[in-house]
């Protein structure tokens, strides 16, 4: 296995810990939702493409059971999520800022620049998350 491999494992197995803390039953349905959440985070799935994936590899899982698990993962702090074009797309929960590309659709993330967080935590906002809206390279002029 590759270190992306064991870097899923690691978070899987903190989120398992923290479900039983809160006394949350642990199914198979949610570990798979739960792992291809976490294995295609970085790509900023939508709820979509989440549920695609889910049922690919466990058929017959309920989109209620599939949004269920986002939201209490997300309440206990493993993802985070946003709001783009009418679907929620679902991210790492550390603040970062995202680049969304009104052309192209593609979300890139920019975690190396501090400024835009330091500035609004300066203004004492706590920061779930930042989306910035223009056009990436790969657009064509607009
Ligand atoms: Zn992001």
């Amino acid at each position: 296995m590759s270190d992306i491999g064991f870097e899923i494992d690691a978070r899987l197995k903190k989120l398992v810990e923290e479900m039983k803390k809160k006394g949350l039953r642990v199914t198979i349905q949610r570990l798979a939702i739960a792992s291809t959440v976490f294995e295609k985070i970085k790509g900023h799935p939508s709820f979509m493409d989440v549920l695609e994936e889910v049922r690919k590899r466990t058929p017959g899982v309920s989109t209620s059971t599939v949004y269920n698990t986002l939201q209490l993962m997300e309440k206990l702090g493993f993802i985070t999520s946003f709001s783009y074009r009418g679907e929620t797309h679902y991210d790492q929960p550390h603040p970062h800022v995202n680049v969304v590309c009104m052309d192209t659709g593609k979300i890139i993330d920019l975690p190396e620049d501090r400024d835009v967080l330091q500035l609004l935590e300066k203004k004492g906002v706590k920061v779930k998350t930042v989306v910035v809206y223009g056009y990436c390279e790969a657009s064509g002029p607009g």
